[in-house]
């Protein structure tokens, strides 16, 4: 498919959420509406993810958006005509720090008045939920029995279809090479396919926001971090389902997938920003060595293979949303770290609010795009980095 010569809204990136945000705008009745994907939709970060859904966030902006997008993963099937598998399988953190637990209980106590059932439970009430869990050094757990997980995959085609079907138009192996501005306001872009007029040019382009943000001379504090996941070859020591069980000591997370069990040692790595993540191998030592002091059991299971991804992250690790400092018509939906697949859906309900309405009908002040220029990064506890 060839792009058009215009186009209400352009939306660079086909990730889960520039899906998303197409969908939405398509929804509301926008016309028009063309999303420029460089490879393949999803092919991007959004096919890296764990798949992790959860509500422990540590800012009520945040929590909200959880609750708003687990409603919609719950009737994601109903709403798109694809099963995304979602399961409740919750999160667990393993907590061995007292300060630590201090953290999570002011957090707890945000997501349980917004709604989200989060509870501190004991070491062993932790072991009955796992029970290869080691715990004799934790002081104790947090369990989230309503967070879950989804395929990332399945729900980004559920959101491009239904996109499709409603008008939007979604071109692969198309690339963005300019941004067209006149008099500080956008006019268009210019692609690998020929140029396309558009008031309004959405950066959906998850690791390469930055990038993108250069095409219209916007810096973008977006710094894309390699993570690793391994996967064991079929391991039914550690029956499923298990919950997404995370390491706070040490960073490392697992899950089961399907017979398989998931490990991150969770790495945060500058590789640069090229999408074609190579493995570390060093990573698989390391992986295991974490895996072993938590679920000691795995010193049986054998490690089959792996990947790794970007995570786009931003300095204070919450994402930015909103318009563009100095550049009209240049919207910006990126910077979403380990949490953009699981917030794709309330995204793109309010970014197509902000385009169409003039701003969005919940306050994202949180995500305000100039707030690292000015210094105002939002300096409250980051909460646990899950995925
Ligand atoms: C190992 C790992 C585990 C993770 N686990 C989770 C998890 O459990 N839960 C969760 O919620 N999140 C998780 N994440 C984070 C999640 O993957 C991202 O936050 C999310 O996928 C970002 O989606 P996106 O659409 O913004 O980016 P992407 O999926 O990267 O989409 C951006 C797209 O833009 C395209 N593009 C870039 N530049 C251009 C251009 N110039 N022209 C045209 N197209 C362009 C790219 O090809 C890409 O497809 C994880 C990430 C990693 C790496």
């Amino acid at each position: 498919m060839s792009v058009p010569k215009a186009a209400s809204v352009v939306v660079i990136g086909g990730g889960v959420v520039g899906c998303s945000i197409a969908y939405h705008l398509a929804r509301r009745g926008q016309r028009d509406v063309v999303v420029l994907e460089r490879e393949t939709v999803g092919s991007g970060t959004t096919s890296k993810a764990a798949g992790g859904i959860r509500v422990q966030f540590p800012t009520e902006t945040e929590v909200r958006f959880s609750l708003e997008s687990i409603r919609v993963f719950e009737r994601f099937e109903e709403e798109f005509g694809i099963d995304p598998g979602y399961r409740k399988i919750g999160y667990l953190f393993c907590v061995s720090d007292e300060d630590d637990l201090r953290g999570f209980e002011a957090r707890i106590a945000l997501q349980r008045a917004l709604g989200g059932d989060v509870r501190v439970i004991t070491p062993k009430e932790a072991q009955g939920l796992v029970p290869a869990l080691f715990v004799d050094d934790l002081v104790a757990a947090v369990w989230g029995p309503g967070d879950g997980m989804a395929g990332p995959a399945e729900v980004t085609q559920g959101f491009a279809r239904r996109a499709r079907e409603l008008g939007a138009r979604i071109v692969e192996g198309v690339t963005v090479t300019a941004i067209d501005l006149e008099r500080g306001r956008v006019r268009g872009v210019q692609t690998t396919d020929g140029a396309i007029a558009a008031p309004v040019v959405v950066n959906a382009a998850g690791p390469h926001a930055a990038r993108v943000g250069r095409l219209a001379g916007v810096d973008i504090a977006v710094h894309p971090r390699r993570r690793h996941i391994f996967f064991t070859e079929p391991f039914p020591e550690i029956p499923g389902p298990v919950p997404l069980t995370t390491d706070r000591a040490t960073g490392f997370y697992f899950r089961k997938e399907m017979e398989q069990l998931l490990l991150s040692p969770g790495d945060v790595e500058d590789v640069g920003d090229d999408p074609n993540v190579a493995v570390d191998g060093r990573r698989v030592e390391e992986t295991v060595e974490k895996a072993l002091r938590r679920i000691p059991v795995v010193e049986h299971a054998r490690i089959a293979g792996g990947w790794a991804g970007l995570r786009p992250l931003t300095p204070d690790d919450h994402a930015i949303i909103g318009p563009a400092p100095g550049v009209e018509g240049f919207f910006l939906a990126v910077g979403f770290g380990g949490h953009g697949f699981q917030h794709s859906p309330a995204t793109g309900r309010y970014v197509a609010e902000w385009l169409l309405d003039g701003r969005p009908s919940m306050d994202l002040s949180l995500f305000d795009a100039t707030r690292f220029a000015r210094g105002r990064a939002v300096a409250h506890d980051r909460g646990p980095d899950a995925e």
